[in-house]
Order: C-alpha cells, then sequence, then structure tokens
C-alpha cells in the first residue's frame, strides 16, 4: 500500500501529474535503479530519477521545460527496477498530456524534413504525432 508524505495544494504541478498518472513522487527516495536501466537516458537532458524528484520539490518550470518527456519510450523498464513501485513512465505521460493541454506540442510538425515524412511507415508518423502534438 502507497503511504503518502503530507498533501499537495490542489492544482499545483504536482497534484496534476498524481492524479492523472495515479503515482505518488513522494514515494522515491533516489536510488537511482531507474535511470540505470533507462534505454533512453542517454538522450535525456534529465533523467528519469531527476524527473521524479523535481517532482517531489514542485520545480514545474524545470520539468515543464525539459525534453525527457518526449524522449521517454514507455518501455517500462523504470518500473521494472524500481524498489518503491513507482512508475516513471505514467508519470511522463502525465507530463506530455498536461504540456499538450496547455498547446505546447513535443514537436514543430511544419520543422521536420520532407525526406523524413515521405521514407517513414504512415503509422509511425501516426503514432508520433499522437504523442508529440495536440
Ligand atoms: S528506481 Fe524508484 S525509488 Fe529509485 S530513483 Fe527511480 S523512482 Fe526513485
Ligand atoms: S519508461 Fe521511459 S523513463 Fe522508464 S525506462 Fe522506459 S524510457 Fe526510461
Amino acid at each position: 500500500m502507497k503511504v503518502r508524505i503530507g498533501k499537495r495544494p490542489k492544482g499545483d504541478l504536482v497534484d496534476l501529474i498524481e492524479r492523472i498518472s495515479g503515482e505518488d513522487p513522494s514515494l522515491c527516495y533516489q536510488c537511482g535503479n531507474c535511470t540505470a536501466g533507462c534505454p533512453a537516458a542517454f538522450a535525456m537532458d534529465l533523467p528519469p530519477h531527476q524527473v521524479v524528484r523535481l517532482l517531489q520539490i514542485g520545480q514545474e518550470d524545470m520539468l515543464l521545460s525539459s525534453r525527457a518527456m518526449w524522449v521517454c519510450v514507455s518501455c517500462l523498464q523504470c518500473y521494472s527496477r524500481c524498489p518503491k513501485g513507482v512508475d516513471i513512465s505514467k508519470i511522463m505521460e502525465a507530463l506530455r498530456q498536461v504540456t499538450l493541454r496547455r498547446g505546447k506540442d513535443g514537436i514543430e510538425v511544419k520543422g521536420l524534413p520532407v525526406d523524413l515524412l515521405s521514407q517513414s511507415p504512415q503509422q509511425a508518423l501516426v503514432a508520433g504525432f499522437r504523442k508529440l502534438v495536440s
């Protein structure tokens, strides 16, 4: 059973992320197992354990301006390694949802090279746009 440490003010980013994801960032004790196993951490500006840490201390601007949420591939490796049962893939998805709802996309479609668009499988493009564009 998850034990919550204190209540967040309703409507702040952490409260929103907790409600959308169903996860409790306060459970994390920063062991770093998630980042050690994450196949996409090398490409993230904030590794997964730091995303959780910034949530714990309410650093909204740093979180929402980070690329980590867009780079996460939802592979669940972090969840499988976490001794506290924190599912960071759900936290990343919640961060994407909040960002997209605020009108900020993960990519600018107009800026994509024509070669990429013409050579990529249609299904990959649709899946990518569903993740990255509001
Ligand atoms: S593995 Fe779990 S407890 Fe460890 S840093 Fe990552 S989220 Fe926190
Ligand atoms: S779900 Fe995302 S954060 Fe977790 S290991 Fe996979 S790519 Fe990394």
